[in-house]
């Protein structure tokens, strides 16, 4: 598998080169964003490391083509800003993943194979995490093969968190697809109907809940062990 890394500083770059080809990656780096356009245009990478702070501009930018352009490639940004409001911007403009400098290579490497383990669940008709399988044609749910009925916005809601599951979806996200429903959406109706779904999955023993990331969105996740 071909990635590609953004990233200006020519040492932190050689690094995580180095940590991706050690994880048998093969690995292209450039370093600015100019070049990045360009590469992401000639090759089909399998996904995308993007440093936000780049010498030519915000790598923000470069999402926020990729994404309307139809790109669904993984995209994981490297950002020195660890202010919530940034790493909600950038997963609002399309990325998948996010890791605030410094950050452990061994951490880099195992969020970069999680996002590359995905492209199948993202396209497909029968969404799965532990016990909880989402048949999306039918709209049924079931926790260890038993039915769990759902509300409409709830299912929409766990839809969505199966199709990225073990990524961070933003609130905004959520709410945008709700508003498809409902027009008339109260602030709160996120949390709430994530309140109530999470406790029916506890309720029906599922071996996958959803984690709240405070001040960013939600998570779902295989419950280990
Ligand atoms: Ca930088």
């Amino acid at each position: 598998m071909r990635l590609l890394v953004v990233e200006d500083e020519p040492r932190i770059s050689e690094i995580i080169k180095a940590a991706l080809e050690r994880a048998e990656f093969a690995v292209d780096t450039v370093r600015l964003r100019a070049d990045a356009r360009e590469a992401l245009a000639n090759t089909a990478y399998d996904a995308a490391i993007l440093d936000l702070g780049l010498p030519d501009g915000d790598g923000l930018n470069l999402l926020a083509e990729l994404r309307p352009a139809g790109s669904r490639i993984p995209i994981l940004i490297l950002t020195a800003r660890d202010a919530v409001e940034d790493r909600v911007l950038g997963l609002d403009a399309g990325a998948d993943d996010y890791l605030v400098k410094p950050f452990a290579m061994s951490e880099l490497v195992a969020r970069t194979k999680a996002l590359l383990r995905r492209p199948g669940a993202a396209l497909g008709t029968t969404l799965k995490a532990g016990n909880i399988v989402f048949d999306t044609i039918g709209r049924d749910v079931s926790v260890a093969g038993v039915p769990l009925q759902l509300p409409r916005r709830e299912a929409a809601i766990l839809e969505h968190l199966l199709r990225r599951q073990g990524r961070v979806v933003p609130k905004s996200v959520l709410e945008e697809k709700l508003y498809g429903i409902d027009d008339e959406l109260e602030s709160n109706a996120v949390p709430v109907h994530v309140h109530h779904l999470r406790r029916k999955l506890q309720d029906a023993a599922a071996s996958a809940e959803i984690h709240t990331v405070r001040g960013v969105g939600y998570l779902l996740a295989e419950t280990k062990g």
